[in-house]
């Protein structure tokens, strides 16, 4: 099933001043967290998942460097597009062992690591391109059944399995929370996700070097970054 691109009328300034006011809402937020107010050091992703070829140019012309596809098609047409210098794509979405090759390719990121056949298929195929693919650990931290990801329990010996697999490196750690909660529920959830990257961060390994917390959408965004995100994943609020 086709999904409709829209196309945003937004000009390239337009979405300029759209990154510039992101950023500074990301900033007040960590502050309102008590975070470093240091800042700079978050980074806001495009999720560009929704709009058209156009839209995506300007808004890399606006100085985007981040960019977020959650299905492999969608990423292939966008591609050629994308790919410059300066721009650093990732893959969000739910990924099928029989895409991963394709994918591997692509981005720089998996944000969606979520079991140990897939992690084995990504590392083969990085080592055929011969590159070090960055995995982000995916964690089901609503225990949602409709979701995927490793449960929470689960999250700190799925990162040790992970050194099996020398061609990737774990970077980070991500998350998608249930739909329908309250702002105080999920701040409950963003916060026991930062719990757990912590403590997974305490550990060294071999190739595991965490230093992301990939949280937090258009909805809910302020609230993960005060509770320790330091990527968010924005579409909507970039395409009004
Ligand atoms: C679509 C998507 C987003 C962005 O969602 P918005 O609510 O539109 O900001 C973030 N993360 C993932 C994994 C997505 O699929």
């Amino acid at each position: 099933m086709e999904k409709l691109l829209k196309r945003s009328e937004q000009t390239t300034e337009q979405f300029r001043a759209c990154l510039q006011q992101l950023h500074e809402e990301v900033c007040l937020a960590a502050r309102a967290g008590g975070r470093d107010p240091a800042c700079d050091k978050i980074r806001i992703m495009a999720v560009t998942k929704y709009v058209d070829d156009q839209t995506v140019c300007r808004l890399l012309d606006a100085g985007a460097t981040l960019i977020g596809e959650n299905r492999e098609q969608s990423l292939s047409q966008k591609f050629p597009l994308i790919v410059r210098p300066g721009v650093d794509i990732h893959f969000i979405g739910h990924l099928q062992r029989n895409k991963a090759a394709r994918v591997a390719r692509m981005v720089s990121t998996v944000q969606s690591l979520d079991s140990l056949p897939l992690a084995q298929q990504l590392d083969m195929c990085a080592r055929e391109l011969e590159k070090q693919l960055h995995v982000y650990v995916e964690v089901n931290i609503g225990q949602d059944p409709n979701k995927t990801g490793v449960d929470p329990a689960a999250a700190a010996e799925f990162v040790d399995a992970l050194r099996e697999y020398p061609a990737l490196r774990v970077k980070g750690l991500m998350t998608l929370l249930p739909l329908g909660l309250t702002p105080l529920e999920s701040e409950k959830y963003f916060s026991r996700m930062n719990t757990l990257y912590v403590d997974i961060r305490a550990k060294n390994r071999d190739n595991v070097e965490v230093d992301t917390l990939s949280m937090g959408m258009s909805g809910d965004f302020r609230l993960a970054v005060k509770h320790g995100a330091n990527l968010v994943r924005l579409g909507t609020v970039l395409f009004v």
